[in-house]
């Protein structure tokens, strides 16, 4: 049985009991249109005693199930069996504990780390979910996958497609919204892409039909396969906590596909008895693409035991449709204002006791260019989760002695454009590029030296400046 008969897929909707096994392609529940979970009978599953378990694995590290840094915990996403995974050394991220970030944050010496997800193979976290999602769809057999992305989503699949060879990617952007970096991975691995005249909210809406219609593997993440995976990056922040429960969990929120998988992560986790309490979480969204703080911190949508009134959610997207509100952020990572996953989000901000904040993209560019001079380099969205907690800390939600893990998402690389606007001494590139988002200074710019072609002024400039 290549998938496991205890895993099945059912509706998150409380008031529906529409159930169905992994082999079936779905991103929607066909008796109520809400999101799909995939469950599991655990009892006729594997689950170890402890999570100390998992440290047996390391000595494993030449199987390429137990490399990866998903499937070494394959106990804990046990929906396929081990011969059908797909990975490519996926997950082999670092947790680490930053002093010098820290004290931006405001906090004591020590409390502050950085999940550092810009170190998989396609340089974001999204390689965990879309290495759960190939393997389901490898395992019913797809031919084709598609996605609609900001970037990296199409990255990390057209990456898996050129790598594996077992299906071809069909990748949907929004035009002029993508950065260079991720972009240019994705026609380098060789995906059929497909720009659209339209944003991230229209190319997500175009993927869905023209998926369903053409019977194409969709692996967005709404594909819950891909939360899955992603479930891995808190496995890996426990791991190195060495299976302590940190305070709070800040990632940045965009589709809210991460925000989601951590709260179902730790739900599971809670219930198996292999953690005694789950740690807070707090989803940052940008200024420019705010909905989920809006909905959730102005408007008070909760996921009330799963009869969340969506009523004020529809009533939120007409008014954006009204006035024509597009979302708008230098954070194109997290550029989206229909974020798909939004009741999982919910409910996971129901189960970890959560907060939603929104930071400028001011605070995200400065934030990224202290996360950089401590030596870890991300791009614009993944700085949301610094500014975010560090705006947590001001209002004392969070307190300097908590112990804080922040999800940097994507790799430094992505967005060079940003970087260098942002450390630029041109003005014009500046106003260009950050000055049109409201972006006033680069607080933290690190400008480089402009030296006649002359030994002894190049030397004197080294001696003035070093
Ligand atoms: C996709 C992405 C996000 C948003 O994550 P969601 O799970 O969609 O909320 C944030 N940062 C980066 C770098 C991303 O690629
Ligand atoms: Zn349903």
């Amino acid at each position: 049985m290549p998938l496991a008969d205890f895993a099945f897929q059912k509706c998150i909707s409380p008031t529906c009991d529409f159930v169905c096994g992994c082999e079936e392609v779905r991103v929607s529940c066909p008796t109520c249109g809400d999101l799909l979970d995939i469950g599991y009978d655990w009892s006729r599953s594997q689950v170890p005693k402890s999570l100390k378990y998992f440290e047996e694995m390391w000595s494993r590290r030449y199987e390429p199930l137990r490399f990866s840094g998903i499937w070494r915990f394959h106990e804990l996403i046990p929906f396929a069996s081990p011969d059908l995974v797909v990975t490519v050394g996926e997950g082999q991220t670092l947790l680490q504990q930053t002093d010098s970030v820290g004290s931006y944050v405001g906090m004591k010496p020590g409390r502050l780390h950085l999940q550092y997800e810009g170190m998989n193979p396609s340089g974001s976290f999204k390689d965990n979910g879309m290495s759960a999602a190939f393997t389901h769809a490898r395992a019913i057999g797809a031919r084709r996958a598609a996605c609609a992305s900001t970037g990296n989503t199409s990255a990390s699949l057209a990456m898996y497609c050129a790598a594996t060879k077992l299906m071809k990617a069909i990748i949907f952007i929004g035009s002029g919204k993508i950065s260079y970096g991720k972009l240019s991975q994705a026609l380098d691995y060789g995906a059929l892409t497909v720009q659209i005249a339209g944003d991230f909210d229209d190319a997500m809406a175009r993927v869905q039909e023209v998926s369903r219609d053409l019977g194409i593997c969709l692996v967005n993440s709404v594909n819950p396969f891909r939360l899955e995976g992603q479930k891995s990056v808190m496995f890996r922040v426990l791991e190195a906590l060495r299976w302590e429960v940190p305070d709070w969990i800040v990632v940045p929120g965009g589709n809210l596909g991460n925000s989601s998988a951590f709260g179902k992560a730790f739900a599971e986790l809670k219930s198996l008895g292999l953690v005694d309490r789950v740690p807070r979480l707090a989803v940052i969204n940008a200024a420019g693409a705010d909905t989920l703080y809006e909905l959730f911190e102005r408007r008070g949508l909760r996921w009330n035991g799963g009869h969340a009134n969506m009523e004020i959610a529809h009533h939120y997207y007409n008014e954006l449709d009204q006035l024509g509100r597009k979302a708008n952020t230098i954070a194109s990572a997290i550029e989206i204002n229909r974020p798909v996953n939004l009741r999982k989000c919910l409910r996971a901000l129901e189960f970890m006791d959560g907060v939603v904040r929104q930071v400028s993209d001011q605070e995200m560019l400065d934030a990224k260019a202290k996360i950089a001079a401590g030596g870890f380099g991300c791009e614009p969205a993944s700085a949301a989760s610094v500014a975010g907690a560090r705006l947590l800390r001001d209002q004392g939600v969070i307190s300097p002695d908590d112990r804080v893990v922040c999800i940097l998402t994507g790799h430094q690389l992505k967005d060079p454009t940003a970087t260098v606007a942002y450390h630029t001494t041109d003005q014009d590139k500046f106003n260009e590029v950050l000055g049109s988002r409201g972006v006033k200074r680069a607080s933290f710019a690190n400008r480089a030296v402009a030296v006649p072609n002359d030994l002894g002024e190049i030397v004197k400039a080294i001696q003035l400046y070093s």
